[in-house]
């Protein structure tokens, strides 16, 4: 029986003939062992609530940690600086990490698809200049 169903019960056999003097016994041990249900739901719902608490302190570690990577330590954003540069293909103006610019890595513009070539542009450079 659930303890939905235990109650149920309890709650009908009161309602049914009334507590008397022969089935008081009978009504208490029910109540009793209604409550015996509670306690071990209540024990059960503590425990996982515990568990769930040291999960989510867990996962809260680990997201300052990300934060601390992502943010640095001094809370400030680890800024990915941008050029600008031309296409060499189509013309079209588009951002690149200036950290793409002068690695090994190819550019491709996001418009035309093909490679670009970067030859201009030198060390140091702001974006803002007219190439
Ligand atoms: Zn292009």
């Amino acid at each position: 029986m659930s303890l939905k169903e235990k109650v149920a019960y309890i709650k009908g056999f009161i309602k049914g003939g009334g507590v008397t003097e022969k089935n008081f016994e009978e009504i208490v041990n029910l109540i009793v062992d209604a409550l015996d249900d509670v306690a071990s739901v209540l024990e059960e719902l503590e425990k996982n609530q515990l568990d769930l608490e040291e999960y989510v302190e867990s996962i809260d570690d680990d997201l300052a940690n990300l934060e601390k990577e992502f943010w640095g330590e001094e809370g400030e954003a680890v800024e990915e600086e941008f050029e600008e540069i031309e296409c060499s293909n189509c013309g079209e103006m588009f951002f690149v990490p200036i950290e793409d610019l002068y690695s090994e890595e190819e550019i491709r513009c996001p418009v035309c698809g093909k490679a670009v070539v970067v030859g201009e542009v030198e060390e140091g450079g702001d974006g803002k200049q007219a190439s």
